[in-house]
């Protein structure tokens, strides 16, 4: 394959480097995690040298880290009924389908509070529904970042005033976790969902953080793994990557304001092209990694396919559900009408992106607007 330029750290991030050495090490110690000899003890220690650099980069204590499947199982986890506890559950619109589809709290729909034209969260509009509330005190789960426009979330807001209510914040933490800088007690979240291959780990591996008291209902049941949160035989390999992702994410997080310029230089490349052409949540905080635009008039897919047969790698609206053609529920709550919503394309930079990718992009998408919209490019 000639050489590509990938654009869509949002669905996923490439491995790094330092990630795959550290996996294919860990792969090969042969103990179990419990088991109390030699071989057991230095997978044990692998696992917990890990959990203290994933609690390290949204600030909490090792202790409260417990490793999931991904980000989807940390959500559930989250979400999941505590026994005897009257709650009353509230997500965003703009949740990812793993919170808006869980089976909640009390196994009741959860009730959505809408977002704004620019895709952020409308807290009085939350507030407002809180405080009618008589009888249940209120689990209330919003995203750090939106995983499609980037949009960023007024969590520590939001957390006043959910506690005000007697309630719990759970904070949907996976796209912004590496992105920007997060901290756990000044964010207010309770409980805080991670996922590794956002930010170059593995897939198959993340975490639910708790704030320091905080207690989980297991999902999983029949072993005493992860302080009885989490049973089952931990991922060894996969919480190594996941470990050593966090350490350079954190690190990384310099760089950010480069990651930013770049992304800024796309868009304006991608308007100057397409004058018409809509950024999304533009005039919102976002993540400095993602731009969410809409081109009028023509269907995403075929910007997508155009753009991965000239070595572009973007998506459509979610790439966590890309293959479906519908309209984003995430647009759509912020009143972005169906038509313009197909023509949303989503690019989400990273670590190993250039400032040659973006010239690829904007070299790529110049000639292939220019085969779809002959008029508007001339
Ligand atoms: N939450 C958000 C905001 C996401 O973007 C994703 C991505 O797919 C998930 C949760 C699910 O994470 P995972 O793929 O690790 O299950």
């Amino acid at each position: 394959m000639n050489q590509r330029s990938y654009f869509d750290y949002n669905a996923t991030a490439p491995l790094r480097d330092e990630v795959r050495e550290a996996v294919v090490a860990a792969l090969s110690i042969p103990g179990n995690p419990s088991s109390v000899h030699a071989e057991g003890r230095a997978a044990r220690r692998a696992i917990e040298t890990a959990r203290t650099k994933v609690a390290a980069l949204v600030g909490a204590r090792a202790e409260d880290v417990i490793f999931t499947s991904g980000g989807t199982e940390a959500n559930a986890l989250a979400l999941a009924a505590r026994p005897g506890e009257a709650r009353r559950c509230y997500v965003s619109a703009v949740e990812h389908p793993s919170v808006l589809l869980s089976r909640g709290v009390s196994q009741e729909s959860p009730a959505k509070f809408p977002v704004t034209r620019d895709g952020v969260a409308d807290l009085e509009r939350l507030a407002g529904e809180l405080a009618v509330l008589k009888d249940a005190s209120p689990f209330v789960s919003l995203m750090a970042a939106n995983n499609e426009t980037g949009a960023l979330q007024p969590v520590a807001r939001a957390s006043q005033i959910v506690h005000d209510a007697g309630g719990v914040l759970h904070t949907d933490a996976v796209q912004a976790a590496g992105r920007i800088g997060l901290d756990m007690t000044a964010l207010g979240a309770d409980l805080l969902s991670l996922s590794a291959h956002k930010i170059g780990g593995p897939t198959g591996v993340g975490a639910l953080v708790l704030k320091p008291g905080v207690s989980v209902e297991p999902l999983l049941r029949g072993g005493t793994q992860e302080r009885r949160r989490r049973a089952g035989t931990e991922t060894v390999a996969g919480i190594v990557g996941f470990g050593v992702a966090a350490e350079l994410a954190l690190a990384d997080l310099t760089n950010v304001d480069a990651t930013a310029k770049l992304r800024n230089e796309l868009e304006q490349g991608v308007l100057a092209l397409v004058p018409d052409a809509m950024v999304l949540s533009g005039k919102a905080e976002r993540l400095p990694n993602t731009t969410c635009f809409a081109v009028p008039g023509v269907k995403a897919e075929t910007i997508v396919i155009g753009l991965d047969l000239a070595g572009i790698a973007v998506s459509a609206g979610s790439a966590c559900s890309s293959g479906k053609v519908e309209a984003s529920h995430v647009l759509s709550a912020m009143g972005i009408s169906d038509e313009l919503a197909r023509g949303a394309i989503r690019a989400s930079l990273g670590f190993a992106t250039t400032r040659d990718d973006i010239k690829n992009f904007l070299k790529a998408f110049g000639e292939l607007i220019g085969r779809l919209r002959p008029k508007v490019a001339a």
